[in-house]
């Protein structure tokens, strides 16, 4: 069982991943976007602990439906509703007490959630080039029957081949693709900032 803890110890980690993380997040950025990833981030998953600590989570639904509306609140730029939709319909497709199974469903839900909102596709080279091989490769391990830290590793894993795997790409979405052609050659910030948050789940549960 997955329980409110877990997902408390993922916000906390995704948090301090992106603080790490941080200038190299803006650096890719600077290359293909506006250098502000790094920034937006790190200011969004601090104000997601923020809220979590003034109005603490009795569920893992409410801590993931809290930290996507602080994101969607609080980030300015693309990734902040993009990352709120993914967090809020996690959130929202969770039954309780919260399975592995439960949660690869709700997973794959919230990734289709960003995808709606974003109508990007796999090989747009965004966030989603990252966050839907996760979710693939999370189903793929509950039908499995991997446990939750191997499951997540899994995940975590796609979700970092996903990330590299932009680097050869031409942006089709967000403002990477106003570069065309000289988007080719760089990761996907969004793409590596869904990768290390997904590393911060596996990182949760170990
Ligand atoms: P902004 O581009 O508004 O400055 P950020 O720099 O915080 O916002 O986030 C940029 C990231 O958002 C991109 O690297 C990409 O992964 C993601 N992104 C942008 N547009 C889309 C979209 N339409 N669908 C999915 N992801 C997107
Ligand atoms: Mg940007
Ligand atoms: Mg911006």
């Amino acid at each position: 069982m997955l329980d409110t803890d877990l997902f408390l110890a993922w916000t906390e980690g995704a948090a301090r991943a992106v603080r790490l993380h941080r200038d190299r997040l803006t650096g890719l950025d600077a290359a293909i976007g506006d250098a502000d990833h790094g920034t937006n981030l790190d200011r969004g998953f601090t104000e997601v602990g923020k809220a979590l600590t003034e109005w603490p989570p009795t569920s893992p639904a409410q801590v993931l439906v809290s930290a996507g509306t602080t994101l969607i609140r609080r980030v300015g730029g693309a990734s902040g509703p993009l990352y709120g939709s993914l967090f809020r319909q996690l959130g929202k497709s969770l039954d309780a007490p919260v399975t592995l199974a439960g949660f690869a469903a709700a997973f794959e839900s919230g990734v289709q959630a960003v995808e709606r909102l974003g109508k990007a596709a796999q090989g747009d080279k965004t966030m989603i080039d990252a966050l839907a091989p996760a979710a693939r490769a999370l189903t793929q391990a509950v039908q499995e029957g991997a446990d939750e830290h191997k499951a997540f590793e899994r995940a975590a894993r796609a979700a970092e081949e996903g990330a590299k795997a932009t680097i050869p790409l031409r942006a089709r979405k967000g403002r990477a693709s106003y570069l065309g052609e000289r988007s080719i050659g760089h990761e996907d910030p969004g793409a590596a900032s869904a990768a290390l948050i997904m590393a911060a789940l596996a990182e949760a549960a170990a």
